[in-house]
């Protein structure tokens, strides 16, 4: 569509009353332009929204009460921008008693099911709440429901995009609301299968629902409103002196997102590349700045950047026999991290034991484990960081190594990878 922008405000830029004003200040400056909105779950409600999920598997009974907090939260915020009566309160109430019902059930035998089941509503009422914000003060906006439009396969919690039917739809649901006039304004990450249950794109995946949106409707362009302004060459939470990138490559883009440099989700720039549809990181503290701008035809000269992804396990393999962990172990192998959806960032293969490096959450490397036991011999090392450098300098490395164990490194032209463990993490008194 000719001249339609695609907008991203995540779940801090829509944290609490002030801030969603602030979001509405912003979008001021653009009345009257056809502009998709997509809002994440306002601050760390998914979170919150992810206890009242494991209250109700495990049946601790809490799961009304943590449910309640984040409605109560929730009525704080709408009680600083709305009227007493404003029928803002009943749409988000209903919504909120919509996960009720799946708490009156017996838990779901299927916990990624209800899992997305009950996650959804943090983007319903945040969307909700921002909507009719907006149009209280005068900025006409439609609330489209995401999954009308993004069709996922059921795979729950990481469904996969149907193309193909999210294009179609994207044009016959969201494409009349946006000629009509004002902003269209819908949730991130929430989707839903053909049969209408509602799944859920994996967390942090509201930044690739906006690209899902500029990809449908061929946008012009893409902004995600960030609390930092623009990519920079590393985490600011982590790592002093790093700097603010003006220009990245697609491609450089993909790299640092997919190593874990968490201001983008990772599958957000393909759909953007695949129509070079130009990307903006911005920051909603200060709208003014230029931000990052990603697109095609970037020259490729960039400092050192670093990305770390905590709580990584390396689970290291031998055979028993103490044969080569040869290549019909690795199909056993690779069959149940498959199955476990086990996300593998590196690994190592020698002669007598085959290591990999994982994201280490729920219980997925101890079912791992298990299921492997009988024919291989295991061990694990928990609480691992992955460092991950593009462009490396050896004076950034030494400085990364600093108080940290170095368990694996793989290096290729641009990138160095390292599996460490800081030295405080050690329990000195345990392994005596
Ligand atoms: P959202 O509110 O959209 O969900 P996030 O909190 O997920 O935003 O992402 C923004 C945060 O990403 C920043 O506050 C920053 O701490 C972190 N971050 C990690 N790596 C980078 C990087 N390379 N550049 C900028 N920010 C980064
Ligand atoms: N609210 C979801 C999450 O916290 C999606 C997102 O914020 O991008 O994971
Ligand atoms: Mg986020």
């Amino acid at each position: 569509m000719k001249n339609l922008k695609v907008f991203k405000f995540g779940g801090s830029s829509v944290r609490d009353a002030a801030n969603v004003k602030n979001v509405t200040s912003i979008l001021q400056s653009f009345a009257g332009r056809p502009i998709l909105i997509v809002v994440s779950a306002m601050g760390k409600t998914t979170n919150a929204l992810e206890e009242v999920v494991g209250a109700h598997a495990n049946k601790t009974g809490k799961a009304f009460d943590l449910l309640n907090a984040i409605r109560d939260q929730h009525y704080r915020i709408m009680a600083e921008l709305f009227d007493p009566g404003d029928e803002v309160y009943a749409a988000v109430n209903d919504q909120f008693v919509a996960v009720e019902w799946v708490l009156e059930e017996e838990p779901h035998e299927n916990y990624d099911y209800m899992y997305d089941q009950i996650v959804c509503v943090g983007e319903l009422v945040s969307s909700t709440i921002v909507a009719a914000y907006l149009n209280k003060i005068g900025l006409p906006t439609s609330w489209l429901d995401a999954r009308d439009v993004i069709l996922t396969d059921e795979i729950y919690r990481e469904g996969w995009v149907q193309w193909e039917e999210t294009v179609e739809r994207a044009k016959a649901k969201a494409q009349p609301l946006l000629e009509k006039g004002g902003f269209v304004l819908t949730q991130g990450f929430i989707g839903s299968t053909d049969s209408n249950e509602t799944t859920t794109l994996g967390r942090e995946g509201s930044d690739y629902t906006a690209a899902i949106f500029s990809f449908c409707l061929d946008a012009e362009d893409m902004t995600i409103w960030k609390d930092v302004p623009g990519v920079l060459t590393a985490d600011p939470r982590l790592f002093d002196n790093i700097v603010k990138l003006d220009r990245l490559s697609y491609r450089e883009a993909i790299e640092m997102t997919y190593y874990g440099a968490k201001v983008i989700h990772p599958k957000t720039i393909k759909p953007l590349q695949n129509k070079s549809i130009p990307l903006y990181v911005k920051s909603f503290i200060e709208p003014q700045g230029e931000g990052t701008l990603i697109s095609s035809d970037v020259e490729d000269h960039y400092p050192p950047m670093v990305a770390v992804e905590r709580n990584q396990a390396l689970v290291y393999i031998s055979t028993r026999d103490f044969s080569f962990v040869a290549e019909h172990h690795m199909s056993v192998l690779f069959n149940h991290i498959a199955n476990l959806r086990l996300q593998v960032n590196m690994m190592q293969n020698t002669a007598i034991s085959f290591a990999v490096c994982v994201n280490d959450i729920d219980d997925k490397v101890e079912r791992f484990a298990q299921q492997i036991q009988g024919e291989f011999k295991v061990m694990i090392d928990r609480q691992l960081e992955l460092i991950t450098v593009r462009h490396a300098q050896p004076a950034v490395l030494e400085n990364l190594r600093k108080g940290k164990i170095l368990l694996m490194e793989e290096r290729t032209k641009d990138t160095v990878q390292m599996v460490v463990k800081n030295v405080q993490v050690l329990d000195w008194k345990e392994v005596e």
